[in-house]
């Protein structure tokens, strides 16, 4: 077992502590191919370069730092990493956490002398959040062939800029975006460290578990077109207004997710056009988001909301278009590898997680797993998300302990 941890996650984690702050929401806004993500890419270079691995990026923007084998043989590999980027507002660990603590494991183990027998990839995966261009695991969607490279350059941002313009901004090749089997055909298995999204481990009272399933889920997106209008003289019975249609639209979906059991169906998107106080709404476009263990349920529940949806646009004599933007089934992770980390952890807990990750993405292609770190506050994508630095290391020395069983 790996008892001694040379370079801490939470040293890793001070050094970036400073790129990407958002003074207006509080935490970290790092999107895909901005200034504060490029420079988040750089520092994991140097620092895997720094720890003696070799650095490349692939066609799709993921980046390996290999830790190779005598043999320099880069197959058969153990990948372990997660993602850089944040949504708006984002909190300190999700995703990093993933990255610094592969770094300090492999950090760990090369203090103690270990020698892996198959090479070991630490990862870095862009956009998982989907916070720029509205699909989350981008890269790992475009390697498994999940999404086609079309799609993925014609996506636009909030502010109308295309993933070609801006891959081309920030000076990344797009030309050859698209399935990468080869690349991934390396991969044995992935292992990626995660901080927890929910209240499981503090409930159990454990630092660390082993993930079991994610929570199938999808993004809707609904077009509302009313009647843009003067607030002062449009009488109230004279009204399409897209805004009221919206608004009991979100009430909607959290009676539809309130109605099944361990069902989770949000709204965290709604904007308004053009969005002046004294302005009758043109249009608004929501973005719902639902999950559940069983995607028949999931199904359902979406179905449910569209009904209710359109009647509402009916009754309000606005037009509406609800269109299916992402569907991820629920993941199951690989079960051989799970009883190999199980085997190192045994009293990590099993627990299911309602938050997607490109580990789940890249279970179509490769045998993969997950462990999740305690966050005593219970929420994430939010600044709030907090871990024990404590937690944090013994989640460092656990990966450590399954990359040196994997790798052996
Ligand atoms: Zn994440």
């Amino acid at each position: 077992m790996t008892r001694t941890i040379n370079i801490t996650p939470s040293a890793l984690l001070s050094e970036i502590a400073d790129i990407g702050t958002d003074p207006v929401r509080g935490g970290y806004s790092r999107p895909v191919f901005s200034a504060p993500e490029q420079q988040l890419n750089q520092w994991f270079i140097n620092k895997a370069t720094s720890l003696g691995l070799e650095v490349e990026q692939d066609r799709n923007g993921i980046f390996w730092a290999w830790w190779d084998t005598p043999s320099k043989e880069r197959t058969n590999a153990i990948g372990t990493g997660s993602h850089l980027d944040s949504v708006p507002g984002g909190g300190n660990f999700d995703g990093p956490l993933g990255v610094v603590s592969a770094l300090s494991a492999v950090a760990a183990l090369k203090n103690e002398g270990f020698e892996p027998s198959r090479p070991i990839a630490v990862m870095v995966f862009p956009e998982e959040e989907g916070s720029r261009f509205g699909l989350a695991c981008l890269s790992s969607r475009l390697a498994t062939g999940a999404v086609t490279p079309e799609k993925v350059r014609a996506l636009t941002d909030p502010q109308g800029i295309t993933y070609a313009e801006a891959a081309e901004a920030a000076g990344f090749d797009h030309s050859t975006i698209g399935a990468d089997k080869e690349g991934l055909s390396r991969l044995a298995q992935f292992v990626e460290l995660h901080i927890e999204q929910g209240k499981g481990l503090i409930d159990l009272g454990q630092p660390v578990a082993i993930a079991g399933t994610i929570l199938g889920h999808g993004r809707w997106h609904v077009l509302i077109k009313g009647t843009g209008d003067h607030a002062g003289t449009t009488r109230m019975q004279d009204r399409q207004d897209p805004t009221v249609v919206g608004a009991h639209i979100v009430s909607a979906v959290r009676e539809e997710g309130q109605s099944v059991d361990e069902a989770r169906a949000t709204v965290g998107r709604f904007e308004v056009t053009p969005g002046g106080t004294n302005v009758i709404a043109s249009q608004v476009d929501l973005w719902i988001d639902v999950r559940h263990r069983d995607d028949e349920t999931t199904k359902a529940i979406v179905e449910r909301i569209t009904q209710r949806a359109q009647q509402l646009a009916k009754a309000e004599g606005c037009e509406i278009r609800i269109n299916e933007e992402s569907f991820s089934p629920t993941v199951h992770f690989d079960n051989a590898l799970r009883k190999e980390m199980k085997s190192v952890l045994s009293d990590a807990p099993v627990l299911d997680t309602g938050a997607g990750h490109d580990a789940g993405t890249l279970s179509t292609h490769v045998p993969t797993g997950m462990l999740f770190v305690r966050n005593p506050s219970g929420t994430s994508h939010s600044p709030a998300e907090f871990a024990e630095a404590e937690d944090v290391d013994s989640g460092a020395l656990r990966l450590a302990d399954v990359l040196r069983h994997l790798s052996l």
